[in-house]
């Protein structure tokens, strides 16, 4: 990271905790960090049942509180799914968009688009994830597969939205395996997604997190890199004593 961009560290419960879970691990969470100032900014990613629960929690503290997804439509026949106004009136303040393991279940690039500008009209503040599969990766195609991505979910963000933005870069290869990205290998393709961002954002000022497995061991090396502003982390995240350790070590 460098000294302009404030980090931000954000966990991803996936589909784990219930409210009363939740309420729990936001005390310990809060003990952890204290009300000393903090090196990054921190967000939760509750499933949709806790996202009430989890903002009520963390009210009065620095932890943010985003959806896992968003839908387009402002409301409708779509099972199952959540509309921006819903974050909002659950009292969360923002979302992640085109996680791999919704893009995998079906969401499309032309989705992925529409539910980052239903989320910015919103007023949410957005993740954007990205990445590539191993199969990309050893085909020489990551950099194409992300400009690709980006260009796309992009299309219709505005220049003067790039604070409520931040886009992670999320090796699928990396997502629940254990294997985390190499600080080098991170870094080049941080650096990419940025270069390409920085068609539509300011890139001395978007921030482009790291996530694939993430610990409290890889995460200094990792945020010791020039173009890595922080860090979504799934699984070490459920853990509040794991988290605060990478949100300390960011
Ligand atoms: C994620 O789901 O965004 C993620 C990075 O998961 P994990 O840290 O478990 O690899």
């Amino acid at each position: 990271m460098t000294a302009a961009r404030r980090p931000l560290v954000a966990g991803n419960w996936k589909m784990n905790k219930t409210g009363v879970e939740a309420r729990e691990y936001i005390a310990r969470l809060r003990a952890h960090l204290g009300e000393t100032a903090l090196p990054a900014d921190v967000a939760i990613c509750p499933p949709f049942t806790a996202l009430e629960a989890t903002a009520r929690a963390a009210s009065g503290s620095p932890i943010r509180v985003l959806a896992q997804a968003v839908h387009e439509a402002a409301k409708g026949a779509h099972t199952g799914e959540i509309s921006a106004a819903m974050i909002t009136a659950a009292g969360a303040d923002g979302c992640l968009v085109g996680h791999s393991e919704r893009r995998a279940a079906g969401e499309t690039d032309d989705q992925v688009a529409a539910r980052v500008r239903a989320a910015l009209d919103a007023g949410l503040q957005v993740i954007l994830c990205c990445g590539e599969s191993l199969e990309q990766r050893e085909a020489g195609e990551t950099e194409s597969w992300l400009t690709g991505q980006l260009t796309s979910a992009l299309a219709g963000v505005r220049p003067d939205e790039v604070g409520a933005f931040a886009i992670a870069y999320e090796p699928i290869w990396a997502i629940g395996t254990g294997r985390t990205a190499t600080p080098e290998i991170a870094q080049a393709a941080c650096a990419h997604v940025r270069a390409v961002a920085s068609a539509t954002l300011d890139g001395d000022v978007l921030r482009v997190l790291y996530g694939g497995s993430v610990t409290p061991e890889t995460a200094g090396d990792l945020m010791a890199q020039p173009d890595i502003d922080g860090s979504l982390v799934g699984g070490a995240s459920l853990d509040p004593d794991a988290f605060a350790a990478i949100v300390r070590a960011s």
